[in-house]
C-alpha cells in the first residue's frame, strides 16, 4: 500500500478526522480579513469598554445555537450581539467571522510556512533523531511565536462569546460580567491552550512520519519523506481552523453558566443537559456524558470545568474542538446532587479559574 493511502488510514482512525474547509481557498476574502484584523489590533485598547449594556428581553427570540463546526456559529454570535444592541469598540465593519476566520487562517499558513522552510533545509544526511528533533523545534517555535501574536485577537473573540452566551438566554449584562471576563483572561488553560495542545499533537504526528520514514522495512527517501511532511498539516486544518471557534463556543457555553448562576434561587429547579453533535467526530467521552442527562446544576458545571475524562482506562481529552452545549428545562421540585463527587479522579480540571459561583 503507498505511504500516502496509509497516512490518510492513520489520520481517518482519528474520530475528529476527515474535516476540511474547501471553500476558504478564496485569496480576496482572505485578504480582506487580513486587513480589517490588523485594523482591529491597531485600535485595540485595555480600556475598551462595552459601549451600551444590553437589556435584553429573552423575546427577542434568538435562533439555537448552530454547531462550531460550521461557519454558521460566528453568524450565530454575530446575530446575538447585533440583536441584543451590544457594541464593540473597533467593530466598524468586521464581525466575529471576519476575526475568528482570519485567527483560523493565520494560525495554518504560518504553520504550514514553517514547516515548508524547514523542510528545504533538509538535505538528506540527517539522522532519524536529527529529524524529530529538529521538526519539533519548529513546532515549538511556532507556537511559542503565534501564541502571544494571536492573545488579543482571541481575547476579542472571548468578550464576544462570554456576552453573546449571557444574552442568549436573556439575562443582563452587569458589572459582574467584567469580572467573569479578568477571571478568564487570567486563567491559563483557555485562550492559547487549545493550541498548545493542539501543537502536541500535531509534533507526534510529525515524530510519527519521520519514524516510518527511518523504519527498517521502509528504504529511506528523503523526497517521499518530505511529501509525505508536507501533507501532515494540511490533513490537520481543520482542527486548527476551529480553535477560534472553539474559543468562542466555551467562553459563550461559560456565559451561560453565569447568566443562570445571577438567579441563584433558580438553580436547582432547573434538569441540566449535556448536548454533543450525533456525528462519527463525536468523541466517545461526550456520548458518555449525554447518557448522564440530566444534570443537577452542580453536576453540570462539573463536566464542563473538567472536560477530560478516563474513558476505558484511557484519558479522552474533550478541550480541542469541543462542540459541546449545555441546555436546562425547568421542574418543578428541587433537583440537587452531584453523582461525581468522590469519582474526581476519572476528570481532570480544565479550567483553571474558580468561577463566582463555585
Ligand atoms: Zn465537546
Amino acid at each position: 500500500m503507498p505511504q500516502n493511502e496509509i497516512l490518510q488510514l492513520q489520520d481517518n482512525e482519528d474520530e475528529n478526522g476527515d474535516y476540511l474547509f474547501p471553500e476558504i481557498e478564496d485569496d480576496v476574502f482572505e485578504e480582506t480579513m487580513s486587513s480589517a484584523i490588523a485594523e482591529i489590533m491597531a485600535n485595540h485598547s485595555d480600556e475598551q469598554e462595552l459601549v451600551e449594556k444590553s437589556t435584553v428581553p429573552l423575546q427577542l427570540g434568538f435562533p439555537p445555537i448552530p454547531d462550531i463546526a460550521t461557519l454558521e456559529y460566528y453568524d450565530w454570535v454575530d446575530e446575538v450581539i447585533s440583536k441584543a444592541g451590544l457594541v464593540f469598540e473597533g467593530n466598524q465593519p468586521p464581525g466575529t467571522k471576519t476575526i475568528g476566520r482570519s485567527a483560523e487562517l493565520r494560525l495554518y499558513s504560518t504553520l504550514q510556512d514553517a514547516v515548508q522552510s524547514f523542510l528545504e533545509t533538509l538535505d538528506g544526511t540527517e539522522s532519524q533523531q536529527e529529524v524529530v528533533d529538529a521538526v519539533r523545534e519548529v513546532i515549538a517555535r511556532w507556537s511559542e511565536v503565534n501564541i502571544p501574536l494571536m492573545n488579543r485577537t482571541f481575547e476579542e473573540l472571548f468578550k464576544r462569546g462570554l456576552l453573546a452566551g449571557v444574552v442568549a438566554v436573556g439575562q443582563r449584562l452587569d458589572i459582574g460580567d467584567e469580572k467573569v471576563l479578568e477571571l478568564l483572561r487570567e486563567s491559563e488553560l483557555k485562550i492559547g491552550s487549545r493550541i498548545v495542545l493542539f501543537s502536541e499533537d500535531i509534533a507526534n504526528r510529525y515524530q510519527k512520519v519521520v519514524e516510518r520514514n527511518f523504519g527498517p522495512t521502509e528504504e529511506y527517501n528523503l523526497p517521499a519523506m518530505v511529501r509525505q511532511l508536507n501533507d501532515v498539516a494540511p490533513a490537520r486544518r481543520f482542527e486548527l481552523e476551529r480553535i477560534a471557534r472553539t474559543e468562542v463556543g466555551q467562553t459563550s457555553g461559560i456565559g451561560r453558566f453565569w447568566a443562570w448562576a445571577k438567579e441563584p434561587e433558580d438553580l436547582y429547579f432547573y434538569q441540566y443537559n449535556w448536548n454533543s453533535t450525533p456525528d462519527t467526530r463525536r468523541r466517545k467521552m461526550k456520548e458518555i456524558r449525554q447518557s448522564w442527562n440530566p444534570l443537577t446544576w452542580d453536576e453540570a458545571w462539573f463536566l464542563w470545568s473538567h472536560n477530560k475524562q478516563m474513558v476505558d482506562g484511557k484519558w479522552q481529552n474533550g478541550n480541542i474542538n469541543c462542540r459541546c452545549t449545555v441546555s436546562r428545562t425547568p421542574v418543578d421540585d428541587e433537583y440537587t446532587g452531584n453523582r461525581f463527587a468522590g469519582r474526581e479522579n476519572m476528570f481532570e480540571r480544565t479550567l483553571d479559574v474558580d468561577m463566582p459561583w463555585e
